[in-house]
């Protein structure tokens, strides 16, 4: 593209709105225009971007043999009302109504309208295995839409759904996708690990699902490493172990006054106690169909709940922390509660982490007190129920070996949904004795708009972009800067010498100073620049190639030009 006649420009002004690098860069650099929050339009140059993620997408699909269709993107409430999350997406599903007043929802996934597309389709087990997948415009109403298309509301994605007759089909076509994904994320030169999910309640009957993670220091997600062992898990999921307790010896329970000491660190600090012989009380609802029930759970003192453990491991629709008037009714005292209350409708449930036979500083369920020398296995009526429910922290190990936590930005998603949805949508198939069983589907997302997002976060310096060889909107920035005509014909016998090669070349014929055209080619960050300057091809016929990610520059004859470039993108991943 010749940017005298092209459409692209760049901005010296940062939106204020860009938080992140990315979002800056994207901004900046012309690639986005936000139409509204959370809602962008794909300029050119992000545009390319995309087709070539896409493209490298739909080749590992196609070559494990994935099928490509195209879903309806509005899709009716009856399909959502089948498996209950026309309820259940809650506020971040956008519902529209037709001139009928029908219900209608802009998809922010699709598992119903392609188990519709199953049951009507498929009747035998000679069909099966099959994937279906789309690169297809989603839906979610985020609470936070930000950092540009990394959290849009209106973004694209690449979901892929399979089906199968048995536990071991889908076993083996999952890794086949995740092998799949493993070489989508390593052809576009990002650097990745993949981690165990949560899989919430499915996961408990052995259901798999990994999460693509590009590290980021602004990855919204937390990842739990054990570099020993190579083990990788989100944090919602990870079992960590803290390194050296010290159990406390048992004795006597006695109540002391704790005058506005609310918090574990207060009643600590004001006691000269260490923190560990402490134990927080939470107290959380839990929703399971119908039925409300309170929990209380116990943590040491400097341990959070992992809400998400919490929800997963007492089945629950719906778990979230109590509020004061709940608290209040349940004859609770913030800031004083303790295990040794007897409330209706009220259980105790201890993490993993309390030593049972161990002495603890807990709220005495009378205010300004709290007790000492509380023994949960002596002092805890009935059952004694202990749960990993904590959240992973620096300095946790894992069966002994040190933990390195890191950021993440989700990118891709597999999971194994069992019979979800083919069950609650009343799905069949025969099976090799004639017999109607409920087949079982995997699901697999890529974010196809936000993996343009990520790669820049994972790719940038100060002065811009560094595309990634494989994904850049264009091969090479080629500037010139000459007055004479015949340099300036030169140019256009490069420029055409290129375009002949099949390099994708930007050709900025806008007749800038080096100043203001160097810029704007860091800013852009296409693989390499190359660059014709009057002076040194007249005196040496050189022609100058830098390369953006390592800064290398060579000068070369006009002849070796296109042989150069080549190499120079085949190390560089163009190819890969
Ligand atoms: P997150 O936890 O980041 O909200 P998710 O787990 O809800 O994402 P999935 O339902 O697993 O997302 O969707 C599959 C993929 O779609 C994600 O891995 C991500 O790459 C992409 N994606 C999800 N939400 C967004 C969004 N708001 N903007 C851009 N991409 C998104
Ligand atoms: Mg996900």
């Amino acid at each position: 593209m010749r940017l005298s006649q092209g459409f692209w420009q760049t901005y010296k002004e940062t939106p204020n709105d860009a938080e992140i690098p990315s979002h800056q860069l994207m901004m900046r650099a012309g690639l986005i225009h936000k139409t509204a929050g959370g809602l962008y339009t794909y300029l050119p140059m992000a545009f390319r971007s995309i087709k070539k993620i896409e493209k490298i997408v739909r080749e590992e699909l196609d070559r494990i043999g994935c099928y490509e269709v195209q879903m309806s993107v509005i899709t009716p409430a009856e399909l959502w009302k089948e498996t209950g999350r026309w309820e259940a997406m809650g506020p971040q599903m956008l519902r529209i109504k037709d001139r009928a007043e029908r219900e209608l929802c802009v998809s922010p996934t699709n598992e119903e309208t392609v188990t519709d597309v199953f049951r009507k389709t498929i009747n035998s087990y000679k069909q099966l295995p099959v994937c279906l997948y789309q690169i297809n415009t989603k839906f979610r109403d985020e609470i936070r839409p930000r950092f540009g298309l990394l959290r849009g509301r209106e973004f694209t994605m690449k979901d892929a759904y399979s089906l199968h007759m048995d536990k071991d089909c889908l076993n083996v076509f999952y890794e086949k996708m995740y092998g799949a994904y493993v070489a989508i994320f390593k052809r576009m030169g990002l650097d990745f690990i993949v981690v165990e999910a949560d899989g919430g309640a499915m996961a408990a009957g052995g259901a798999k699902t990994h999460e693509f993670q590009l590290v980021a220091d602004i990855g919204e997600d937390t990842l739990v490493t054990v570099p020993a062992t190579g083990y990788a898990a989100n944090i919602e999921k990870a079992p960590t172990q803290r390194p050296g307790l010290k159990p406390q010896a048992a004795s006597e329970l006695t109540k002391f006054s704790t005058p506005n000491q609310k918090t574990c660190e207060e009643v600590a600090a004001a006691h000269g106690l260490d923190i560990t012989h402490t134990l927080k009380a939470l107290v959380m609802q839990v929703v399971r169909g119908e039925k409300t029930h309170y929990y209380m759970v116990m943590l040491l003192g400097d341990d959070q709940l992992n809400e998400i453990k919490f929800k997963n491991a007492m089945a629950a629709d719906h778990a979230r922390p109590a509020q004061a008037h709940e608290l209040e009714k349940l004859g609770l005292i913030k800031g004083f509660m303790g295990p040794t209350v007897e409330a209706q409708g009220l259980s105790v449930v201890y993490d993993l982490t309390v030593d049972m036979n161990s002495s603890y500083v807990v709220g005495a369920n009378v205010a300004e007190h709290h007790l000492k020398g509380f023994v949960p296995s002596r002092d805890t009526k009935g059952n004694v129920k202990s749960l990993d429910l904590r959240l992973a922290k620096e300095g946790d190990v894992m069966n002994g070996q040190p933990i390195v936590m890191k950021k993440g930005i989700e990118v891709g998603h597999v999971f194994q949904l069992g019979d979800k949805y083919t069950k609650s949508m009343g799905a069949t198939v025969l099976n090799a004795q004639g017999k109607a069983i409920t087949p079982l589907m995997g699901c697999y997302g890529i974010g196809t708009t936000r993996t343009l997002a990520a790669a820049i976060e994972q790719n940038h310096d100060q002065d811009g972009i560094i595309w990634p060889a494989a994904i850049a909107p264009y091969d090479v920035y080629f500037g010139v800067i000459a007055k004479a005509e015949e340099t300036k014909k030169v140019a256009e016998e490069i420029y055409q010498m290129f375009l002949s090669a099949g390099i994708e070349v930007l050709y900025d014929d806008r007749g800038m100073g080096p100043g203001g055209m160097f810029k704007d080619a860091d800013l852009m960050g296409l693989p390499c620049r190359v660059v014709l300057g009057e002076r040194d091809f007249a005196a040496s016929g050189e022609i100058e190639i830098k390369v953006r990610k390592t800064g290398e520059t060579l000068k070369v004859q006009k002849n070796a030009l296109v042989a150069t470039l080549k190499e120079k993108l085949q190390s560089l991943g163009k190819w890969a």
